[in-house]
């Protein structure tokens, strides 16, 4: 079957409102011809590298303005990832998502270190996947090079509605990351958070963005909201279980091959709403205590899970498959000693000077 890229808003809008039990039959149905329904792969997300980001994405409690307790840690060894990733491998996970607080990626030691990271992950026969902000285009081969499976970069929201969340970089640039990443091997990682305070259509307006893109991304992560205590978004109410039904159901619709990724927000769920995204297109879930620095369900809960629900978990590389690393000595794409110049739109957003205000209090 074709796969259709020409959505419109109006169209996903649509299907995003549908009766709930029509909307689940077509979402399913769908997965059925593209998808095992009954596998899901686990990933671990891990913070390589935690807060003292510069950005003012205004739901995280990792950017350096905002006064959360978040405790910040500089770039971790090779080691200790390593290890973690042993661990992630022993108890089910086939990915690990490595994720950095940077803005974007500059080339240096510490960008060698996460390549050095992506050759030791790639040899424990794990898929590996890197999120570290705005990538060049040689960057991205360099990283292709180093042996990583996906590159994750999220468009987070419609483009309307983004101007609402972040002002420290533009959509514009998401969008070139991506198309940076998309001219290497590396497969596309991109989604979104629902529960920001958006409507209806931002959410479609976030779709249409990531279906349009061709090939549309392998792999797109939703996630629901997790209000932190001194981000601009603390007080936002958390989604209900039926939104997020729904966005799964609808991004399952409309990029019919994407790895469709349950991520933040899973702890608010119960086992039954898990169980109705999985049945509505979910296919890879994030195991561990912690997603980056929000809560996560414990793994021992997840696998218990599994088998109430008859699931087995995904094998890694079932969809692609992951090109051996070339090490650093021997790497055709070399640091370039770039300095990019990534936008920086800085429009004035109210609720994220608040609570920059509240910090600069806080500390005095
Ligand atoms: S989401 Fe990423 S870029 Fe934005 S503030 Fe947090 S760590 Fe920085």
């Amino acid at each position: 079957m074709e796969i259709k890229h020409h959505w419109t808003q109006e169209e996903i809008t649509e299907i995003y409102n549908k009766p709930l039990m029509e909307l689940l039959y077509e979402a399913a149905t769908v997965h059925r011809k593209y998808h095992n329904p009954n596998t899901v792969q686990v990933s671990t997300l891990l913070s390589i590298k935690t807060g003292g980001c510069p950005e003012d994405c205004g739901y995280c409690p990792q950017a350096a303005r905002y006064h959360t307790d978040i405790e910040g840690n500089d770039l971790m060894s090779v080691q200790q990832v390593k290890a973690q990733a042993l661990r992630a491998k022993a108890s089910g996970s086939s990915r690990v998502c490595m994720g950095a607080a940077w803005r974007n990626v500059k080339d240096g030691p510490e960008f060698d270190n996460v390549l050095e990271m992506v050759r030791t992950i790639n040899k424990l026969d794990m898929e590996v996947c890197c999120t570290l902000g705005m990538v060049t285009e040689n960057q991205a081969k360099r990283l292709e090079e180093a042996g990583l499976y996906a590159y994750n970069h999220n468009l987070d929201t419609s483009e309307e509605y983004y101007k609402e969340v972040i002002s420290t970089r533009g959509y514009e640039d998401r969008l070139e990351t991506l198309n940076n990443v998309r001219k290497t091997n590396v497969t596309v990682c991109s989604g979104g958070i629902i529960g920001m305070g958006e409507k209806e259509e931002d959410r479609a307006g976030m779709l249409v963005a990531l279906a349009r893109l061709n090939p549309q991304p392998e792999s797109v992560p939703i996630n629901a909201l997790v209000p932190v205590e001194g981000t601009p978004m603390e007080e936002q109410q958390k989604v209900s279980i039926w939104e997020m039904v729904r966005m799964v159901a609808t991004t399952r619709i409309v990029m019919p091959q994407t790895q469709v990724r349950l991520s933040a927000g899973r702890t608010d769920m119960s086992k039954e709403g898990q169980a109705m995204c999985f049945f509505a297109g979910a296919n890879s879930i994030f195991a561990g205590d912690k997603l980056l620095t929000t809560p996560n369900p414990d793994v021992t809960e997840d696998m218990q899970l599994f088998k109430e629900l008859g699931l087995d978990v995904q094998k890694p590389f079932e969809k692609h498959s992951q090109r051996k690393s070339v090490e650093a000595a021997d790497s055709v794409h070399q640091s370039l000693g770039e300095k990019p110049k990534w936008s920086r739109p800085g429009h004035k957003i109210e609720k994220n000077v608040e609570a920059q205000e509240k910090r600069k209090k806080a500390k005095a």
